[in-house]
């Protein structure tokens, strides 16, 4: 009641080509690629920046529930409205501006991951975090689940490169965390306190982020081994040598014979269901041509088979492959439990060992790929969800993972956040004192627990909930 009043109030400040209440549009915003749907009552597509506050103000005043939308690319649930209420989607805040002097982009929320690494290419800059969803993903969503990707190795997360934040704190209030300049120690640090936070403390409306020049050269080199227990002590060896790859990709053989049914293309001929790391080396063409003949002789040591990427296109080729993965598990099960832990690096060998026992135990496949150079690693526990006790399996298996992951001193989340689908795990990271404190500070800068409310804290077993069959453009197939 008091919510339809609040959204008339809305419609009234905004018009109605902003605020929309119509089926369809709500229906579309129900879900994120979790695909578990829960109905809002409008979604809000403000044009300008200052209609952020607007929302947040009212719905501060008639208690509300705001979620916030950059594309819905979170497998997590976190974008999914359970409370219902009110959709904020920032996709039309999407301007993007380079900075070439300072190395910098002003860039509003709403902006593709994507469109905002084009734009840095075009005046011979990198920005490095690499999602596979870039061409979705928007850097408001990036910003709030503190995303890696590929890069994570070499040049670091979200976190690693955003300098300062601009946007709008639960209550309605217009804030800057920082400024456009590369140091900045006045004051409490609260845009390192944004970042990651999921959209439950405030909503960026935009961000200064930093940039690195591009590399001059690239170098790709396949490589395969005869198991993944090798394939990980190799990696460690690498890295011992001071080695950083921009890249260092791994892929277990359930996840080659994936992708490769997926693309219809063997990624590495004659090695087909052989786990492989596939890798990178960008820097100047002096930094190159040391490291390659280091990287080489590494292979020779430790790969099964190995082979340099001949040019641009086939290393291209070769990456396409790898951003395949995720979507190309569907060949094992229509449902997965897709986690993105993390594992400490002198923890590799045991955690491969650990995964080959999971599989043997549960019976299921599990295809596991990931960035080596950082240890966050994409566990994909596959199963047919009208099968019972496959379903049970699944449950059960994802429970021993985060368990197992938590006692190497792993992570349960390197890059995805906890959401709806990571909160019956985030007490197996954290301390009571920990959560509490987090909740303190949820509370202070949200007293209405208007943002983004029912997640990360309440626990929400995801896998119980029916899943919409929709295609979504990210989809595989
Ligand atoms: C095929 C595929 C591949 C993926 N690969 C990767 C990968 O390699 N690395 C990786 O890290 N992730 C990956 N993801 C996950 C996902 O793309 C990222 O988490 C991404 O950062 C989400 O961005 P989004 O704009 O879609 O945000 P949404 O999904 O819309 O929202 C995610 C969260 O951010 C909050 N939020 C969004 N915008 C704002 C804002 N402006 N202010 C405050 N809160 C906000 C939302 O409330 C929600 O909690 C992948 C997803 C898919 C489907």
């Amino acid at each position: 009641m008091l919510h339809s009043l609040a959204t008339r109030r809305l419609v009234r400040k905004l018009g109605s080509t902003v605020v929309r209440t119509d089926k369809e549009t709500c229906w579309a915003a129900s879900f994120d690629s979790s695909k578990i749907s829960f109905l809002p009552e409008a979604v809000i597509r403000p044009r300008q920046k200052a209609a952020v506050g607007t929302v947040l103000e009212l719905a501060n005043r008639y208690r509300v529930p705001v979620t916030v939308r950059g594309r819905g690319t979170t497998l997590m649930g976190s974008a999914a409205p359970v409370r219902g209420g009110w959709v904020l989607d920032l996709r039309r805040l999407n301007r993007v501006r380079i900075d070439v002097e300072a190395g910098m982009a002003h860039v509003q929320a709403g902006a593709t991951t994507a469109s905002l690494q084009r734009a840095a290419a075009a005046k011979g800059w990198l920005y490095p975090p690499d999602p596979s969803s870039k061409e979705y993903c928007t850097i408001g969503g990036n910003i709030a689940c503190n995303a890696g990707g590929m890069h994570g190795g070499k040049y670091g997360v979200t976190r690693d490169f955003v300098v300062a934040l601009h946007g709008f704190l639960p209550t309605g209030e217009y804030v800057e965390w920082g400024t456009a300049t590369k140091k900045f120690s006045a004051g409490f640090n609260l845009r390192d306190l944004w970042i990651g936070s999921e959209g439950m403390l405030g909503v960026v409306t935009a961000a200064v982020v930093k940039l690195v020049p591009q590399p001059a050269a690239r170098w790709t080199l396949l490589t395969s081994f005869h198991n993944e227990v090798e394939a990980m002590r190799a990696a460690r060896e690498l890295f011992r040598q001071r080695v950083q790859p921009a890249i260092c990709e791994f892929l277990d053989r359930e996840s080659v014979l994936c992708a490769e049914s997926a693309t219809g293309r063997v990624v590495f001929p004659g090695q087909s269901g052989r786990p492989i790391i596939l890798l990178e080396l960008a820097g100047s063409e002096a930094e190159l041509r040391d490291l390659r003949p280091v990287v080489l002789a590494w292979a020779g040591r430790h790969a099964a088979a190995f082979r340099a990427a001949r040019d641009r296109a086939e290393a291209e080729a070769l990456w396409a492959v790898r951003r395949k993965c995720s979507g190309a598990m569907f060949e094992l099960g229509d449902s997965k439990l897709n986690e993105d832990i993390v594992v400490p690096m002198r923890n590799y060998g045991r955690f491969a060992r650990f995964l080959a026992l999971l599989r043997r135990d549960s019976g299921l496949s599990i295809p596991t790929f990931g960035h080596l150079a950082d240890g966050n690693l994409h566990v994909n526990i596959m199963y047919h969800r009208e099968n019972a006790a496959e379903a049970r399996m699944a449950v059960s298996t994802l429970q021993r993972l985060m368990e197992t992951v938590v006692s190497l001193g792993g992570a349960i989340s390197g890059e995805h956040g906890i959401g709806l689908a990571k909160s019956p795990f985030l007490r197996l990271q954290h301390r009571p004192a920990q959560v509490k404190a987090m909740k303190a500070i949820k509370r202070a800068l949200d007293p209405r627990g208007i943002l983004n409310p029912g997640k990360m804290f309440e626990v929400v077993r995801i896998w119980k909930y029916p899943r919409l069959q929709v295609h979504l453009p990210w989809d595989h197939k």
